[in-house]
């Protein structure tokens, strides 16, 4: 069987770091916001050409504190609309939800699955403030249409880039990831991050994440407790330098899916341009997905399905129930996403490539 992403198999070439590493930490006798943490942020921050970087507990946070940092330093108030594509993980919504403030859902361009810049105008109103961006499979959303229509009407813009580490991103806007273990840079656990170049933003989320305190026991902000583990920074310490060299294995693969994939059943997902996309998933869409599953997994290939059920559509969110957006509906109802991964063999591409066209 080829697993849709085996992580044993992507974490095992580091297995000896993070010994050492363990090791290292525990001796230390310091296991909370430490050198470690200190250390990742600091390779962090210059990995995303960014001037500060916090670690965080997750990608949520990330989401969550960046909204709140943003109003307690006066740029944002509660209540304030701010634009988020309807076709994201719920994870985007809730972040925005959690800080106070609105989400207000635009259609994807159905081609690229990103936020269609071409539909956000319509959706601003007196309240809008701001857009949280998704660069959703790891594909850069159509950035210059969002930032000339995020300066005509003065918004921020956060991008939610937690399945998008290592793009070539564009603007210096304030951006969050999550080191999920899943993701392109994975942790052994939960962590997460938000690399901003503004200064005053980054001291407010410094305390927002250490229960609103700078200094020990003095607490200036109803804060949190949201940090990087000292030992998840360090077993990301070791996978960062071959962040883009591992990207770059997953654009080989979907080179070869792009290319090589050759069923009128399946269709592809656009990729306009191959070095804006660091395919944390190779999603295609069908109108029989859960025939095609059950016909890839008959035959070997693992599959998943990113996501079943779009966010307008949950039950935490039974308000908005009742919403249309058609697009967003038809791509969860037609999604399959294919093994992706950096370790995946010639011969195990091969497979999926002849199972598929076989079909
Ligand atoms: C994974 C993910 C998140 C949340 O990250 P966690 O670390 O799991 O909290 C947020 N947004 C998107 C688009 C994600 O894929």
């Amino acid at each position: 069987m080829i697993s849709f992403l085996d992580l044993n198999i992507i974490n095992k070439p580091y297995e000896e770091a993070f010994q050492n590493k363990l090791k290292q930490v525990m001796n230390s006798g310091w296991y909370i916001l430490g050198e470690e943490v200190k250390a990742f942020e600091e390779n962090f921050a210059n990995c995303c050409n960014s001037k500060y970087c916090i670690g965080v507990g997750n990608g949520l946070d990330a989401i969550t504190l960046s909204f709140l940092a943003y109003i307690e330093n006066g740029n944002l108030q509660k209540g304030d609309e701010i634009i988020v594509p309807a076709n994201t993980y719920i994870a985007s919504i809730l972040g925005i939800l959690h800080a106070g403030l609105v989400p207000v859902l635009v259609e994807p361009d159905i081609e690229s699955y990103n936020i269609n810049p071409k539909l956000i105008e319509e959706k601003i109103s007196t309240k809008t403030k701001g857009i949280l961006v998704v660069h959703l499979y790891g594909q850069l959303a159509n950035m210059d249409e969002i930032i000339e229509i995020g300066f005509k009407y003065d918004l921020l813009i956060v991008e939610d880039c937690a399945q998008a580490h290592g793009l070539n991103f564009k603007g210096s806007h304030t951006r969050t990831f999550s080191f999920y273990p899943g993701k392109n840079l994975g942790a052994i656990g939960d962590g997460g991050a938000i690399v901003t170049n503004d200064e005053k933003l980054s001291n407010t989320i410094l305390k927002l994440r250490n229960y609103g305190s700078e200094k020990k026991y003095y607490n200036e902000l109803i804060g949190f407790n949201s940090r990087l583990d000292e030992l998840q920074a360090a077993f990301l310490s070791c996978k960062l330098p071959n962040l883009f060299f591992e990207n770059e294995k997953r654009r080989v693969v979907a080179k070869r899916y792009l290319s090589e994939i050759k069923n009128e059943k399946i269709k592809l997902p656009s990729c306009l341009d191959i070095n804006n996309h660091v395919f944390h998933l190779f999603v295609i869409r069908t109108d029989n997905r859960e025939e095609l599953q059950a016909y890839l997994f008959n035959n070997g290939v693992h599959t998943l399905i990113h996501y079943p059920v779009p966010p307008h559509k949950q039950k935490a969110l039974k308000e908005w129930n009742d919403l249309s957006f058609p697009i967003t509906e038809k791509i969860h109802k037609e999604v399959l996403s294919l093994p992706m991964s950096p370790v995946m063999t010639d011969d195990e591409v091969s497979k999926v490539i002849e199972v598929l066209n076989n079909y």
